[in-house]
């Protein structure tokens, strides 16, 4: 590992925080923080920690010493000033004469001596840079480091690996005891340029900014050196058979991987996948001690709030025997939550019996032959699992191929897990309603799909946006932000639709709503009409439908928690308009698909519903046609506009509404929701 130091980056930043008043010790203390976020090999997703000791002024002017610390959760990749509340130093460092503290008695001693009242809380480890005396402490989880200290024999190793330039801290749960442990260490070995965390990871200090740095990359660089010497090879690969797609296996992943919710009949809770595959994590599943390594617990104890403690491993999918894979894959996802409800109950009763158990689906889903597959409530908390996993893999590697790897005990990782400072690094989670669901949506480049896309997303969902028009799509999906995913899919090609949703099942899993939403109006007197329109309006508002509908289910059966199929009929299926036949005879067509979908799938627990919405400004509705339409009845644009019983001007988002209410409406099937202001003409009856 190198250091990442530039000596004309780290001037520049030091001159820009001169600008800002910022001293340079503060801006290279920021500027080696980044330094060490940017390499996963180093810090993952707020695992790792940095502060300096310094002196500013207090709200009343008087000097202060005090402890820059970063903030709980804050990304060392990015950090800025704000990412570093500032503590009085010499109250905090007084704590040390305290046998042991509450963890909100310390939080609010914390809070009480910030300088700013409004910070953001200081990391959980805070304590531990309080009592070392050093000017700039870095403190990692560097990921060989653990490799070479989860041994069995690691504080052996370690002191062969290290020399006496290292001191070595026992395995303690993080937080004030560990901090009181790591400076009761050091003062035993004054001289020492590092702590090893036992299991944990390690500290390193400096009077500089760059010298805690750069120590850092030398002890790391000394572990990583350690395991390509003392490397024998493990964990031969054995050639995998072909394995099925991706986009199959999912689907049936993820529904073994969600539950009932009890909160009411029809709802369930569900996660998102993200998938992840290559070379190592393939070597890893196809090794021989895969089962035993599976079992053999986190790298570092604050994983354990992202993966759980272990992973649910299922059997290697051959594409003759889904059923087979899919059977043995809900038995291991049973044992699974009933082991993680075991496993809480036995320590909650040992830890005083007052934690409330977190949901006991899995986080890591092992598939020999394939790849992995990190879960959360979020696509973004998949994504955290799913590299977490791939570092808990290369460590583990590591460690086998310089001797056995071992975790920290079962009691550590639930006193870890069940921490509530651990828990508060996850937000406090107050979910909108569709969560973990992921919905997707055909014709999203235009007005009422855009529309639709927006509201199920500030609902929680996952949106994936579909159009024949790819860069409208990719448009609307950054409008939205966040995990918004734009797909090209053309409803009229049975084959643009089926790869479509593989890559929806491959992002994300899989799918549990979709809003077949796709559609474009022709004319014409019928008994005029030439063939050809015809088919060409059925291909799109009819066929297109029955594609949609048919890859979704699919998808939906696979995963075995129900769904829901919205279509967009239009005012044209219940109220023909003259001329509007080669649109409204497939729209109607359309209302007999969904009718049909509820009939043939509701014992699977999937729900088919239908918008009826008239006169919305849209790519069916131009300005030009408002203004023609308007002319011909003689009345003005905004008087056209809001022609129906209650006056009002129907808009796309109001069509949305009516879209998110059926997804959330768990006991409406076979439903036709009309959406125009009010036209008796165009009345369900
Ligand atoms: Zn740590």
């Amino acid at each position: 590992m190198k250091s990442g130091w530039v000596d004309r980056d780290a001037e520049a930043i030091v001159a820009d925080g001169a600008k800002a008043g910022i001293d340079p010790d503060l801006s290279l203390r920021i500027y080696t923080t980044r330094l060490l976020g940017r390499d996963p090999k180093l810090v993952l997703h707020g695992g790792g920690n940095t502060s300096l000791k310094t002196t500013m002024r207090d709200p009343l002017g008087a000097e202060v010493e005090v402890l820059r610390v970063k903030a709980s959760g804050a990304d060392m990749a990015s950090i800025e000033l704000a990412g570093f509340p500032a503590l009085r130093l010499e109250p905090m460092q007084a704590l040390r004469a305290l046998e042991t503290i509450g963890d909100e008695e310390l939080v609010g001693i914390e809070r009480a001596n910030l300088i700013d009242a409004r910070a953001p809380n200081p990391s959980v480890e805070v304590m531990l840079h309080a009592f070392l005396p050093h000017k700039f402490i870095d403190h990692t989880h560097a990921t060989a480091v653990l490799s070479v200290v989860d041994q069995p024999r690691g504080e052996q190793i370690c002191a062969e690996v290290f020399g006496d330039r290292m001191a070595f801290v026992p395995y303690l749960l993080p937080g004030f005891g560990l901090a009181k442990k790591a400076i009761e260490v050091f003062e035993h070995s004054p001289g020492c340029e590092c702590l090893i965390l036992s299991k944990h990871g390690l500290v390193t200090f400096g009077e500089t900014a760059r010298e805690a740095y750069e120590r850092m990359i030398a002890f790391v660089s000394r572990a990583e050196d350690f395991i390509a010497r003392s490397r024998k090879s493990v964990m031969a690969a054995q050639p995998a058979r072909r394995p099925p797609p991706v986009a199959d296996v999912a689907p049936i992943v993820r529904g073994v991987c969600s539950e009932k919710d009890e909160k009411a009949e029809g709802a369930w809770r569900r996660l998102v996948l993200e998938f992840r595959t290559g070379n190592a994590i393939l070597d890893f599943l196809n090794g021989k001690d895969l089962r035993r390594l599976s079992e053999a617990g986190v790298i570092t104890p604050d994983h354990t709030i992202r993966t759980k403690n272990w992973p649910l491993l299922l059997n290697a999918p051959e594409s003759e025997r889904m059923g087979e894979f899919a059977r043995s894959a809900r038995e291991k996802a049973q044992e699974f939550t009933m082991r993680y409800r075991d496993y809480f109950a036995r320590n909650n009763k040992r830890a005083g019996g007052n934690k409330r158990a977190l949901d006991p689906l899995p986080r890591l889903t092992l598939v020999p032959g394939l790849g992995l597959f990190g879960l959360g409530r979020t696509r973004g908390d998949a994504v955290i699992a799913a590299d977490i996993a791939e570092a808990w893999i290369e460590c583990l590697t590591d460690a086998e191929a310089i001797g056995r790897f071992e975790s920290i005990s079962e009691a550590d990782m639930f006193d870890c897990e069940y921490w509530p400072l651990e828990q508060a690094k996850l937000g406090a989670r107050n979910e909108p309603p569709l969560t973990g669901q992921v919905a997707a949506i055909t014709g999203a480049g235009g007005a009422i799909g855009a529309a639709t896309a927006k509201c199920f997303a500030a609902a929680g969902a996952e949106v994936a946006l579909l159009d024949v028009d790819r860069a409208a799509a990719r448009e609307q999906a950054d409008a939205i932000g966040g995990d918004a995913l734009a797909l090209s899919c053309d409803v009229t090609d049975g084959g643009s639709v089926s790869a479509a949703f593989a890559k929806i099942a491959e992002h994300f899993g899989g799918a549990d709503i979709v809003v077949s939403n796709a559609g474009a109006a022709w004319q014409g007197r019928i008994g005029e009409i030439d063939e050809d329109i015809l088919h060409k309006s059925f291909e799109l508002n009819f066929y297109g439908h029955q594609r949609v509908a048919q890859a979704a289910v699919r998808i939906m059966r696979a995963q075995g928690t129900g769904g829901c199929l919205l279509f967009n009929i239009s005012k044209q299926a219940v109220n023909p308009g003259p001329n509007f036949g080669p649109y409204g005879i497939p729209k109607a067509a359309a209302l007999a698909l969904m009718r049909q979908y509820a009939l043939d799938y509701g014992a699977d627990g999937i729900r088919a519903n239908a918008v009826n919405a008239d006169r919305i400004r849209s790519g069916l509705l131009t300005p030009q046609m408002i203004a023609s339409r308007a002319k011909a009845r003689g009345v003005s644009e905004k008087d056209y506009m809001a022609g129906n019983l209650l006056g009002r001007e129907v808009t796309a988002e109001d069509v949305a509404q009516a879209f998110l209410h059926q997804a959330l409406a768990l006991k409406t099937t076979a439903d036709v929701t009309t959406v125009d202001g009010g036209n008796i003409a165009a009345a369900m009856r």
